[in-house]
């Protein structure tokens, strides 16, 4: 397992978060808010520009939630804009605390508490280790923190707030407010149309965060016209669905898809493998504009699946659910899990052969990690499998437990590995699309997020991201809005080769 031609390259300002200036702050500004997004590593192995592709909603909804009467103002460390502005200084912080920047979210609030700014802490770590983000805080919202936050402004203005607030996800979610993203740099990301339908997963994975503890977030879809609507108003020609699986009600995908076709925007979304059961709603996406799916395959081995309890077709049944996909001019981006009890020193080169010999166009890689309070958690902890309790190194590209079958630098040099081949120019050749007028563009893409992390750290500092993606974006629906006039002339569903489908319309 070698691949020297790969060179890593690792600036400062990807692996440590920026300074926070020792200086005194002007006082704090009264009704005003910042939202801050925390800095965290990233992996040097995968792309950096995956960090760019679209703003998340947590926060932005935040932001839409706000009072009129708050000024609001949003600030992601990993934008690679320095620490967050302190003049003029905020009354409030809201800081969103996840495991892997949880040490990050605490420096920030703390500095903040010392100088004068109440604290608010949110996000899924505060879901699940509530007592280790106590002291940090000011007040914690614990669940659905969108209805939270209003009231939370309003206790501290009317100076009673508490140290705790729960929130149930039982309100209607069409009555969510929209996410605000004006308070955006539009450079910043691909698109920032981040689009969600539905919040929830109708699986519970032993692994997945949404099988946390205490954690009980009910299937919730949004009317399909306000997802629509939301979509079309935005000037992006891209947008992204960050639902967990947009796929989850299949009859909900379908009418979701009818009122997207008018739009003519292209998008890609989420979707669990099962999706594919029924070719003709495939169809249905590519003709709304579905141009690439992230499917969360996790294993090619089915005894690891049903350990995990991840409901899936069998994996011997993946490679012709890809097809399918390929055959409506659909991208697959596959993710994929090492470290499950049936996996040995040769799933790594397995997978990646699965990968080229199935051309799927992108994949993604993650070392299987145990969240607090997770039921895998539970079982490693009990079996005496976890190595430490270190969160920073919680982030799916460390081994944190102690595997079956393989040892922990095994595994993480294989996860290394896997990235090294993919991101090799060989690789990138091998999974082009078969239709050789998809090909430059395919290229063109795998280059600029695989293999140009020096490019990528100049392009975010500089907010060009939105400015050189946008080419590349324009020509992909260009692409897609001429494959869909061929897939408008019949009915055909993907069934076959692409190229035999070519061959029927055109007769
Ligand atoms: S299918 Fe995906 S989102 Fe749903 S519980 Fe499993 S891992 Fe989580």
């Amino acid at each position: 397992m070698s691949l020297d031609s790969f060179s890593l390259f690792y600036p400062k300002q990807m692996k440590i978060p920026p300074v926070l200036k020792d200086e005194d702050a002007s006082a704090p500004l009264p009704n005003y808010a910042l939202l801050i997004n925390p800095f965290y590593p990233k992996d040097p192995y995968a792309s950096f520009g995956k960090h760019v592709l679209t703003p998340s909603l947590a926060l932005l909804s935040i932001a839409g939630a706000t009072p009129s009467h708050w000024k609001v103002r949003y600030w992601d460390e990993n934008l690679l804009q320095g620490s967050p502005p302190v003049d003029p200084f905020p009354a409030v912080v809201g800081v969103t605390v996840h495991l892997t920047f949880a040490r990050r979210a605490f420096e920030l609030a703390d500095w903040h508490r010392e100088r004068g700014a109440k604290v608010v802490l949110g996000g899924l770590h505060v879901q699940s280790c509530p007592e280790e983000c106590e002291p940090h805080a000011d007040a914690l919202a614990i669940g659905e923190g969108v209805q939270l936050w209003p009231e939370i402004l309003r206790d501290i203005e009317d100076g009673r707030l508490k140290k705790r607030y729960e929130g149930s996800y039982s309100a209607p979610y069409r009555e969510e407010l929209l996410p605000r993203r004006d308070v955006l740099h539009r450079g910043d990301f691909l698109t920032t149309a981040s689009l969600i339908a539905a919040r929830g997963c109708h699986n519970r994975c032993d692994f997945c965060y949404l099988s946390t503890r205490n954690f009980h977030q009910p299937f919730q879809q949004r009317d399909i016209e306000q997802v629509v609507s939301e979509f079309a108003s935005l000037n992006e020609p891209y947008g992204v669905f960050t639902d967990n699986n947009l796929g989850s009600k299949p009859e909900y995908l379908r009418e979701l898809c009818r009122q997207l076709r008018p739009l003519q925007k292209i998008w890609s979304a989420a979707v669990s493998v099962d999706a594919a059961d029924d070719p003709s709603l495939i169809r249905e996406m590519a003709l709304a504009g579905c141009t690439g799916v992230f499917i969360g395959f996790e294993s090619l081995n089915c005894e690891n699946l049903a350990a995990a309890h991840k409901k899936s077709p069998r994996p011997d049944d993946f490679a012709r659910r890809v097809r399918l996909f390929h055959e409506a001019g659909i991208q697959v981006n596959g993710s994929f899990v090492f470290g499950f009890d049936h996996d040995d020193p040769d799933v790594f080169a397995r997978t990646v052969d699965w990968i080229e010999k199935n051309r799927l166009e992108c994949a993604t890689f993650h070392i299987l990690t145990p969240y607090p309070g997770t039921p895998l958690f539970r079982r490693l902890e009990s079996e005496g499998r976890l190595l430490h309790r270190n969160w920073d190194l919680y982030d799916t590209s460390h081994c944190v437990f102690l595997p079956k079958r393989l040892s922990p630098d095994q595994l993480e040099e294989g996860y290394r590995w896997c990235y090294k081949r993919l991101f090799s120019h060989r690789s990138i050749w091998r999974r082009r699309p078969s239709q050789l007028a998809d090909a430059p563009g395919y290229m063109a893409m795998s280059y600029l997020y695989k293999r140009s992390n020096r490019l990528w750290t100049f392009l975010i500092r500089h907010r060009l991201t939105h400015a050189v993606w946008r080419p590349l974006i324009q020509a992909a629906r260009w692409r897609h809005c001429r494959f869909r006039r061929y897939f408008e002339q019949s009915q055909i569903i993907p069934e076959g080769r692409r190229s035999d489908y070519k061959r029927r319309v055109s007769t």
